[in-house]
């Protein structure tokens, strides 16, 4: 494991598969809209800002290429689920995101961001259906955990593993706030990025 901030800037968006510059290895980040997906980024990295922290659909439509200086690509796929856009965008967007999994090659693992308390809700049950149909490899990271009080995180650990049809271990629990279990899931990208895992 490795307890260094990983070394990620932002190189840039896209809104299409094919605008995408090349990379060697790709791990991407996906989740429904406020599940923590940019302060998880952030804290990967251990910077405040490099991926925005609930804003409105911006950037956040687009998908974003963080360079890993030891080599390798972080993205950050649109959040799913924005409730205030009409229909077609929405629609858009899973085109976008659908077009990037099944299209890039050089893609090694998505993880899949669920929120710890109140995950995972239908919209992650299909995409981890669609990623097990597509036979895309998949991690799920539960967000957040500092917001389940202690007592009842063993029962909330069952019940989303049992929600995501997996088994409890298999799922990594994390807090960015509170950067719980940061370093586990930092040692996953780099094993990812550097083709050791
Ligand atoms: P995104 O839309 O998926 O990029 O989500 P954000 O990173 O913008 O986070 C959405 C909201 O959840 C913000 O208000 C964050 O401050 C909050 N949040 C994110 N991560 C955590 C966490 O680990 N613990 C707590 N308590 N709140 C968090």
């Amino acid at each position: 494991m490795s307890a260094r901030p990983l070394q990620i800037r932002f190189v840039s968006s896209a809104s299409r598969t094919h605008q995408l510059p090349e990379s060697d290895r790709e791990v991407a980040f996906v989740g429904r809209s406020n599940v923590g997906k940019s302060s998880l980024i952030n804290a990967l990295a251990n910077q405040r800002q490099l991926a925005r922290v609930s804003n409105t659909p911006g950037r956040t439509q687009l998908i974003n290429l963080f360079e890993h200086v030891g080599g390798g690509t972080i993205v950050d796929l649109p959040g799913y689920g924005y409730a205030k856009v009409p229909g077609h965008v929405r629609k858009d967007w899973g085109a976008m995101i659908e077009g990037y999994l099944l299209e890039r090659e050089e893609l090694e693992m998505v993880f899949v961001l669920v929120d710890g308390p109140i995950g995972p809700t239908p919209l992650d049950q299909q995409m981890l259906d669609w990623l097990r149909d597509n036979e895309v490899p998949h991690t799920v990271v539960a967000t957040k955990m500092d917001k389940v009080k202690s007592a009842k995180r063993r029962t909330r650990k069952s019940e989303l593993a049992a929600g995501c049809m997996l088994e409890t271990g298999d799922i990594v629990w994390v807090s960015s706030a509170k950067n719980v279990n940061i370093d586990q899931l930092r040692g996953l990208v780099l094993g990812h990025l550097s083709g050791t895992s």
